[in-house]
C-alpha cells in the first residue's frame, strides 16, 4: 500500500532570511510549517549567511533605536550623534538610486513595514548593535552615522541567520536540507496543491495549499547571467551561496508567474580579485572592498573610470562593481596614501587580501603590474585638480576636483603621502535584480496581474524594487518585510482553504 502523502499548511522554499520570517510568521499565525532547503545543512542561511547583517530602515529618532536595543549604555549613548532617518528620506533614496523606476507600493510597503519588522525581528530573538565599524566616523569626539544606517545584527549575517533558525526550532518549524524544490503543483483550477520536491532518495510531493518561495535570485546560475546580464557575465564572481540559481523565479514562471523588474541589471561590488569564486563561508563578506571613496580607482592602464566621491558608499558600491567588469581584464585597483589608511574598513586587513604597498607610485604600480606611466599620469593629474577645502567623510564634504574627467565630487584629498597602498578587485555579483511580480501582501501575480491562488514570494526572487542601483541594506530588510507579510499571507489563506475544503 502506498504510504499517505505528507501534507502541511505552508510549505517555505528556501532557508535564507526572507523564508525564515516567513516560516515563523506563517507558525505564529498557526499554521504548520515545512521548510525546505535545496543546500546541505552546512550551507544553510543562503547569501544571508554571508551578510554583515546591516538593515535600512527608518527611525525618528534615539528612542527608536534605544527600543531596538534596549542595552545601550550611557557611555555609547554619550558617544553618537543619531540623526532621523524618515520614510520621506528612505521614499527618495529609493526613486533616486533607481532613477525613479522602484514599484511604489512595494517601495512604500517595505518603508512602512520597516521600523515594525525591526522590532519584529527583535521578538523572534534577533539582537541589534549600533554599526560603529562600518557606518560611522569620529568626528570632533562623537560616532556620526552616515548613508541613513545605523544598526546591525549581533554577529553579522550568521548571527542574524543563527538567531532566526533557533527561534525556527523552538517553534516546531522542520527544516529539511539537501531538498530541492522542483516543481509547483496545480489543480485544475489554478490553485496550488503541493510542491515537488528532490531529495537524497529521489523525487516526492507533499500536499499543500499555500507555498512561499524565498529561494533567491540567479546570481550563482552562470547561464542565466549571460542570458540577462549580458556579455562576460558568465565571468563574474559570486559573493554568496553557489545555490542561488533562479528555481524559485522558473518554478512560478512556468506555471504562469508574471516577470517583474529590471532582468539585465544586478547588485554587484568590488570583490578581491583573486577570490574564490563563490562565496567562502569563513571570510564571508570580507572579500569587498567598500572603502575607494577615500582613495581613486583606476583600471590596469592606470586610468580612473568613475567618481569615486559621487555619493556615500552606500548609494555607489553596488553599481560601480558593476562597472569594474567592464575594464580590461576586468580588474581595477583602488589607490591610497597613508593619510587615510587608518579609516579604511576592517575588510582591508584580512590575510586573504590581494595588494601591494610602495613608497612611489612608480613602484607601486610596478607591483601591482598596472601600467607605470598610466598610473603615474593619473595620480599626478588627480592630485593638481584637488580643489582646497575641509575633508570630513561623514558628510558629504564637497571637496572636490575640478578640471578632471571623471571627477571626484567629495572627499578628494591628493595622493602624495607614502606609504601608497594599492587593493586589486574584480566583479563580486551579489543579487540579481529581476524576478517575479508579487503584490504588496506578497502574493505571486500572473501575466494578467491576478495572484496566483496560494502562491507567495519573497527576498532576492522578487523583481521591481531595484533598478540599476540598490541603497545599501534594503536587500534583508525587504526579505524579511515581504517574507513576514508573505508568511502570514500564506497562513491565513490556507486556513481559509481548509475551512472551504472541509465544508
Ligand atoms: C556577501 C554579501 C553581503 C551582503 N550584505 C548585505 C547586508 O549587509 N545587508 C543587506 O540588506 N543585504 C546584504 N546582502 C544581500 C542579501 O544577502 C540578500 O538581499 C538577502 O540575503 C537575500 O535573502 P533571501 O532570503 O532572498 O535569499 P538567500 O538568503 O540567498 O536564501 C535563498 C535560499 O534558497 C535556497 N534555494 C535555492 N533554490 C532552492 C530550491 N530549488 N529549493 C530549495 N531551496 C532553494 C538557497 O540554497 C538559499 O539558501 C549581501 C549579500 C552578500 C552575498
Amino acid at each position: 500500500m502506498e504510504e499517505p502523502r505528507e501534507k502541511f499548511d505552508v510549505v517555505v522554499v528556501g532557508s535564507g532570511n526572507a523564508a525564515l520570517c516567513a516560516a515563523l510568521s506563517a507558525r505564529e499565525a498557526g499554521a504548520s510549517v515545512l521548510v525546505v532547503e535545496k543546500a546541505p545543512e552546512e550551507w544553510r542561511g543562503g547569501n544571508s549567511f554571508f551578510t554583515g547583517g546591516i538593515l535600512r530602515f527608518t527611525f525618528r529618532g534615539i528612542d527608536d533605536i534605544k527600543s531596538l536595543i534596549p542595552d545601550l549604555s550611557e557611555e555609547e549613548l554619550r558617544s553618537i550623534e543619531v540623526e532621523p532617518y524618515s520614510e520621506d528620506q528612505f521614499y527618495n533614496d529609493m526613486l533616486r538610486i533607481t532613477e525613479y523606476l522602484t514599484d511604489a507600493d512595494l517601495a512604500l510597503t517595505l518603508i512602512r513595514q520597516s521600523f515594525p519588522t525591526m522590532q519584529w525581528l527583535r521578538d523572534k530573538g534577533v539582537r541589534w548593535t549600533l554599526a560603529f565599524g562600518r557606518q560611522a566616523f569620529l568626528v570632533k569626539g562623537k560616532f556620526r552615522f552616515w548613508g541613513g544606517l545605523i544598526v546591525e545584527a549581533v554577529g553579522g549575517g550568521p548571527g542574524l541567520v543563527g538567531a532566526l533558525f533557533e527561534r525556527a526550532a523552538k517553534d516546531g518549524i522542520e527544516i529539511r536540507y539537501g531538498s530541492k524544490a522542483t516543481r509547483l503543483l496545480l489543480s485544475r483550477d489554478g490553485r496550488i496543491t503541493g510542491i515537488e520536491i528532490r531529495g537524497a532518495q529521489g523525487f516526492y510531493e507533499i500536499d499543500t495549499s499555500a507555498i512561499v518561495l524565498a529561494s533567491g535570485g540567479f546570481e550563482a546560475n552562470a547561464e542565466w547571467r549571460c542570458r540577462y546580464l549580458g556579455k562576460d557575465w558568465e565571468l563574474a564572481k559570486v559573493r554568496g551561496t553557489p545555490y542561488n540559481t533562479g528555481d524559485g523565479i522558473k518554478m512560478a514562471l512556468d506555471i504562469g508567474a508574471q516577470p517583474f523588474g529590471h532582468w539585465s541589471s544586478c547588485h554587484a561590488v568590488a570583490w578581491d580579485l583573486n577570490a574564490p569564486p563563490f562565496g567562502d563561508r569563513k571570510v564571508g563578506e570580507l572579500f569587498q572592498k567598500h572603502s575607494y571613496p577615500l582613495g581613486i580607482v583606476v583600471n590596469i592602464k592606470g586610468e580612473r573610470f568613475l567618481d569615486e566621491g559621487a555619493d556615500f558608499r552606500n548609494y555607489t558600491y553596488a553599481e560601480y562593481g558593476r562597472r569594474i567588469l567592464t575594464q580590461p581584464q576586468r580588474a581595477a585597483f583602488q589607490i591610497f596614501d597613508s593619510k587615510v589608511l587608518p579609516l579604511l574598513r576592517d575588510e582591508y586587513r584580512i590575510r586573504e587580501v590581494t595588494k601591494a604597498e610602495a613608497s612611489t607610485i612608480e613602484e607601486l604600480a610596478m607591483k601591482l603590474e598596472i601600467d607605470v606611466e598610466g598610473l603615474v599620469r593619473t595620480v599626478r593629474e588627480f592630485n593638481a585638480a584637488v580643489e582646497p577645502g575641509e575633508f570630513n567623510p561623514a558628510i558629504l564634504d564637497g571637496k572636490r576636483t575640478k578640471g578632471i574627467s571623471p571627477p571626484k565630487t567629495n572627499w578628494a584629498l591628493p595622493i602624495d603621502a607614502p606609504p601608497f597602498v594599492g587593493f586589486a578587485v574584480t566583479t563580486g555579483i551579489t543579487f540579481t535584480f529581476g524576478g517575479l511580480r508579487i503584490s504588496s501582501s506578497g502574493e505571486i501575480l500572473d501575466t494578467e496581474n491576478r495572484p496566483i491562488p496560494g502562491l507567495y514570494g519573497a527576498g532576492e526572487l522578487v523583481g521591481g524594487l531595484f533598478y540599476f542601483n540598490y541603497p545599501g541594506a534594503s536587500g534583508l530588510m525587504a526579505g524579511a518585510v515581504f517574507g513576514r507579510l508573505s508568511g502570514r499571507e500564506a497562513a491565513g489563506y490556507a486556513t481559509l482553504h481548509l475551512e472551504h475544503s472541509e465544508k
